[in-house]
């Protein structure tokens, strides 16, 4: 229909002026997400096919002719909390009936079997490998429209995400996880590794920097395994440092095993490669680590967070340490404990084991109560609290590069903004400028933050 250049209506008296037919208004979604940076990415991913595919987004799903939550199946309780926001979100549906309800992400692939009996009223189910037929799913009106089939070779290498607000993209550059940790639910809802080619890599990276972003982090659940028409990690990372105009690159997660020299030379030599490492660990404990099959000893770790020391000065560190995983005794838990203070890593995310079907853990029988979890969770988040403060205040006094992102929510008239080693850092600004460099000199310090003043 040519709803863009109007249509004259028959039939009525002689040169009528052309009656414009409003375009109908583009059906509107609201996507939510849930889980780690790579569902941040993959809905934005999202966003800009379905934009493509004629919808427009919307913040409100009040307002929304779709509503679609991208979900994460890592622990148990990640998705209790979709499923009650599914049944808060089912009373658009009973208000507007036409309105479509979908689940996207690691739960549609985890849940497959189940979703349709716990939430019998979704339209759309569609898994991390499906996002291509998203706009054909939603239109083709037989419900419910279920796509969760994992697909070697998806990478959407050739989709443009919309990339969100401020100075920083976020960019998927491979998916998928070949480690089967055997707690872990990631190989079995993201499927098999692989890689975007580097070519395709350095093209997103060059339309973000366009597109007025400063710093790229690149994504993967092993990002640092790597590897696309002969180039690995640290070869990727030299090519993204070449880009003009790109001040930053980070990265998220690497795995200790996929660790190697090319990767350390390419941090320690380029510039643009910010001096920050996130390190899942998981447990100090040798025993336990063999159980989770993570592929290295406390001593390979010990050994390579001293050498990207020694070679990357000022690196920040942190980690994922998980409590309680199947046989973890007083003893294994009080070397993880005494790790902490060993490492002395910037920061932590600490978890209580959260059994996930399907995975080889889920068969071994759970020992720790859930009582001594949480116990054994409060002892690690109170240690690394005193440390991550003790890390925090060493940079009194000494100046740091701030990235900035915005206005900090407290206190007012303050900027915020990631320093190089990802410690959030605020200072006073009349005006503040996101996607400016600004030297602060840091006079306090929390757990969390550092304040200062523009050096
Ligand atoms: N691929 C990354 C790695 O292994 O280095 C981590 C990805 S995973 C989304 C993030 C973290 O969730 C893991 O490092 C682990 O600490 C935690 N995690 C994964 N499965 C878990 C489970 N079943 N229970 C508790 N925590 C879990
Ligand atoms: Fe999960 Fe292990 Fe893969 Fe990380 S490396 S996503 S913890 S299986």
């Amino acid at each position: 229909m040519d709803t863009e250049h109007g249509s004259a209506i028959a039939g009525t008296a002689e040169k009528a002026a052309p009656t414009r037919v409003p375009a109908p208004a583009p059906p509107r979604v609201f996507l939510e997400t849930y889980g780690c940076q790579m569902n941040v990415a993959d809905s934005e991913l999202v966003t800009g096919i379905l934009r493509r595919g004629g919808y427009e987004a919307t913040g409100d799903p009040a307002d929304a002719d779709v509503i679609l939550l991208n979900t994460c199946a890592i622990r148990e309780h990640a998705e209790e909390r979709v499923l009650g926001r599914l049944s808060d979100l089912l009373r658009h549906k009973h208000e507007r009936p036409s309105v479509q309800l979908g689940l996207l992400g690691c739960m549609a692939t985890h849940q497959r079997e189940r979703l349709l009996d716990r939430a019998p009223y979704l339209d759309v189910i569609v898994g991390p490998d499906g996002y291509r037929d998203l706009p054909a799913l939603l239109a083709n009106g037989v419900d419910p429209q279920i796509e969760v089939r994992l697909d070697r070779g998806e990478t959407y290498a050739d989709l443009e995400p919309d990339l969100g607000p401020g100075p920083r993209a976020w960019l998927s550059i491979m998916r998928g996880c070949d480690k089967f940790c055997t707690f872990c639910i990631v190989p079995f809802t993201r499927g098999r590794e692989r890689s975007l080619p580097p070519d395709a890599v350095v093209q997103h990276v060059e339309a973000a920097v366009a597109a007025g972003k400063r710093e790229v982090v690149l994504l993967g659940q092993t990002v640092n395994a790597y590897r696309a028409d002969g180039v690995d990690f640290g070869e990727l990372l030299r090519r993204i440092a070449r880009v003009d105009g790109l001040e930053r690159i980070r990265f998220t997660s690497p795995h200790p095993s996929d660790v190697t020299p090319s990767m350390i030379a390419a941090m320690a030599e380029e510039p643009k490669v910010m001096p920050y490492l996130h390190l899942p660990l998981q447990s100090a404990s040798d025993p336990v680590l063999e159980r989770m099959q993570r592929g290295y000893t406390i001593d390979d770790y010990r050994h390579l967070v001293a050498e990207l020391r020694r070679r990357i000065p000022d690196l920040a560190v942190s980690t994922d340490i998980i409590v309680g995983f199947p046989g973890e005794s007083d003893d294994d838990f009080a070397a993880t404990a005494r790790w902490l203070d060993e490492a002395r890593y910037d920061f932590a995310y600490l978890f209580k084991y959260s059994a996930r079907e399907g995975t080889k853990a889920y068969r071994l029988d759970e020992t720790v109560s859930e009582d001594e979890k949480g116990r054994r969770l409060k002892r690690l988040i109170d240690r690394q609290e005193e440390i991550s403060l003790e890390r925090n205040r060493a940079w009194l006094g000494r100046e740091v590069e701030v990235l900035v992102e915005g206005p900090a929510k407290r206190p007012p008239g303050h900027a915020v903004g990631k320093a190089r080693t990802w410690k959030t850092t605020i200072f006073p600004a009349a005006e503040v400028e996101a996607g400016a460099t600004v030297r602060v000199r840091v006079e306090s310090a929390t757990a969390h933050t550092l304040a200062g003043r523009p050096a």
